[in-house]
């Protein structure tokens, strides 16, 4: 056995996911520390674009525990989610250590050995919560790298004046590429590629619609009852106002699939090569895991097999926030909070 302090739990990552275990955690009567790579609080919210806000109001934009502070706006921007959060850290004393970058886990006879790039610690039972943004998804297409244009992942653009009068090249079809596509516009000429055509939401379905429509298929599930599918498709874009003026100038058309780069540009399905300064990928992306490789398999993405929450393979490993799979809607703000508690039910019973 170490002569150090073995923890009873290690949270690895410090944002919301971390933040919402970390409440249920501080009820209980065991003893936990939140590890976090970033220097400040606020998580992945603390690189969003300048622009970002989200998809819903404040008060269903919460935290357990604590509703979010009502936003003049009517849906929060990242500012206001940062100021949130790092007031949430605070109001509940949460054992956030940081900056500390956890490099990988190792299991010993019945304990964790988790060492970060300042120094080491130990614990019981682990939960991951590293979330998406540390790892952009770029996709491996021919030519990528002769390109001499730049090359930015959504998760690095801030702000649309770094592209002004350039030729951009924006690319992907979800929610980020449609935002900054109605940004970018404004102030460069843009060309949006996409793989499948862009579809959109109707104009009033936001966040919280899109909440309620997938908490009904939640329950009918669980209740095994059959869901009436005839709703919204939840990866189709929200139609916020900045993606709704880009409309209005008629923006918001995909010129499709391009095949390959060449050094100063593209060449399209057609045949056509065009020529572009800047691309912007906003092509997702992949599960920050790859400090659990040691003692979890994981996929190409990322993804580690659960139940619930809990890894199939690693019995004293849980997972929180990373997508579906690790929960019905625990990336977002409200959804967490519901497998952050069983997660730390499943935690006490577990270490009992
Ligand atoms: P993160 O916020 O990424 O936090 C993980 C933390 O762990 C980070 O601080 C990270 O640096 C740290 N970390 C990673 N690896 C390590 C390591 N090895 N060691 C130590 N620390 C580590 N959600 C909503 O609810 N409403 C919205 O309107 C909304 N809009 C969105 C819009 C966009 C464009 C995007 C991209 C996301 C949006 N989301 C929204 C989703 C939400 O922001 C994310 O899912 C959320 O940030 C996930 O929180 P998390 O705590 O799981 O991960």
């Amino acid at each position: 056995m170490p002569e150090h302090k073995i923890h009873d739990v290690i949270i690895i990552g410090g944002g919301q996911s971390a933040l919402a275990c970390g409440y249920y955690l501080r009820r209980t009567d065991l003893d936990y520390v939140i590890l976090d790579n970033q220097k400040e609080c606020g998580g992945a919210w603390q690189h969003g674009w300048d622009s970002l806000t989200l998809f819903s109001p404040a008060e269903q934009s919460s935290l357990p525990g604590w509703l979010m502070p009502k936003s003049e706006n009517e849906f929060p921007t990242r500012d206001e989610v940062i100021d949130y959060m790092c007031q949430y850290e605070k109001r509940y004393k949460l054992p956030v250590e940081r900056p500390l970058n956890v490099k990988e886990v190792e299991e010993k006879s019945d304990y964790f050995k988790i060492i970060t790039d300042k120094s080491t610690f130990y614990s019981k039972a682990i939960i991951s919560a590293t979330g998406t943004w540390g790892k952009p998804f770029i996709p491996n297409i021919p030519g990528k790298d002769s390109f001499k244009g730049k090359q930015i992942h959504s998760a690095h653009y801030r702000k649309p004046e770094d592209f002004s009068d350039k030729k951009v090249l924006i690319i992907g079809e979800g929610n980020s590429g449609a935002q900054i596509l109605a940004e970018v516009s404004k102030v460069a000429d843009t060309v949006w590629a996409t793989l499948k055509t862009p579809e959109f939401l109707p104009d009033d379905v936001d966040g919280r619609v899109l909440f309620d429509q997938a908490s009904a298929k939640y329950y009918a599930e669980k209740k095994g009852e059959k869901f009436d599918a005839s709703t919204y498709n939840l990866g189709n874009i929200v139609m916020v106002p900045s993606v709704k003026e880009a409309r209005e100038r008629d923006v918001l058309h995909s010129k499709g699939q391009f095949n390959s780069f060449t050094e100063t540009g593209v060449l399209w399905e057609n045949g056509e090569e065009e020529a572009f300064d800047a691309v912007i990928w906003c092509t997702g992306f992949r599960y920050a895991t790859d400090h659990l490789q040691k003692i979890v398999s994981t996929d190409d993405r990322g993804k580690i097999k659960t139940q619930g929450t809990r890894s199939i393979e690693e019995e004293n490993l849980w997972l929180v926030g990373y997508g579906g799979w690790t929960g019905f809607a625990s990336a977002t703000l409200i959804g967490v909070g519901r497998t952050a508690r069983s997660t730390v039910k499943d935690i006490q019973n577990r270490l009992k």
